[in-house]
């Protein structure tokens, strides 16, 4: 089991630098692109103070982290922000916004959407998307993605708006992460994989289903973050979500330590 995953992984890792990024563009270039944008939000961005929240994202992306078994330069940083969102970088680096924390009521809750995050980073979703946008300059791209009317950039998200006013390549590599949109697939791929990953990290996974039923009833009207995309529909997303149910709760069951749905976020 443990030696199909490995294969498989340097099957993905060999694809990914030969075929899918292609032109030059490796796997490692990606990252330390990802890594130099992640510098520039830190620093752009107001950090929470909220010992309690910080101390809760902090545990959870380690446990998230260390269950997906993979050798990362992982980081969190939770942003104070009334965005309703949280994501992970190529290569491990993550934000969560203080906007989610109320949304989500539980520990869990936050496993689980750490879990999806970090999946489409450990899937390495949207890596030839990366290559073709640092082939064809960021900076450019970056200028496409918010466009400029009057001198003013005109973006859909807080985030964009702070890092429009950066310039240089990892201006441009945030405003391409931020703006990504992940196939139909990979979003159904990475529900499957972040069940998973919070139920091997020790997290209930029943709390995933919780989840989305809270993130919908918060989300009336609001622009949707990256994981309550419109694709796959609520309801196909839950059906799956259930239907995998019972291999994550196996994959609990063996989980080293367990957490349950974690403590409550006030
Ligand atoms: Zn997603």
């Amino acid at each position: 089991m443990k030696m199909t995953k490995y294969v498989l992984a340097l099957i993905c890792a060999f694809q990914l630098s030969c075929s899918s990024l292609g032109g030059g563009v490796s796997e490692s270039d990606i990252n330390a692109e990802a890594a130099k944008a992640y510098a520039e939000i830190k620093a752009k961005s107001k950090m929470s103070n909220n010992a309690e929240w910080n101390a809760m994202v902090q545990r959870v992306a380690q446990r998230i982290a260390q269950s997906s078994g993979e050798n990362f330069q992982w980081e969190v940083v939770l942003i104070d922000s009334p965005e309703v969102n949280a994501w992970c970088m190529p290569g491990g680096k993550m934000a969560v916004y203080t906007g989610i924390m109320p949304v989500l009521k539980t520990e869990g809750a936050l496993a689980a959407v750490m879990g999806h995050e970090v999946a489409h980073a450990t899937l390495r979703h949207g890596m030839a998307g990366y290559a073709r946008a640092k082939q064809s300059n960021y900076a450019g791209l970056a200028i496409g993605i918010a466009t400029i009317v009057g001198g003013q950039v005109l973006c859909k998200t807080e985030q964009c708006r702070q890092l429009s006013q950066l310039g240089g390549v990892a201006a441009g590599f945030a405003l391409t992460f931020l703006d990504r949109k992940f196939s139909r697939g990979d979003e159904t791929s990475a529900d499957k994989e972040g069940q998973m990953l919070m139920a091997r990290a020790g997290y209930d996974p029943a709390e995933s289903l919780k989840l989305w039923q809270r993130m919908n009833a918060a989300q009336k009207g609001a622009a949707p973050p990256e994981f309550m995309s419109t694709h796959p529909s609520d309801q196909t997303r839950q059906g799956n979500l259930s239907s995998w149910l019972p291999q994550a709760e196996q994959a609990y069951a063996q989980a080293p330590q367990k957490y349950g749905i974690g403590a409550p976020i006030k």
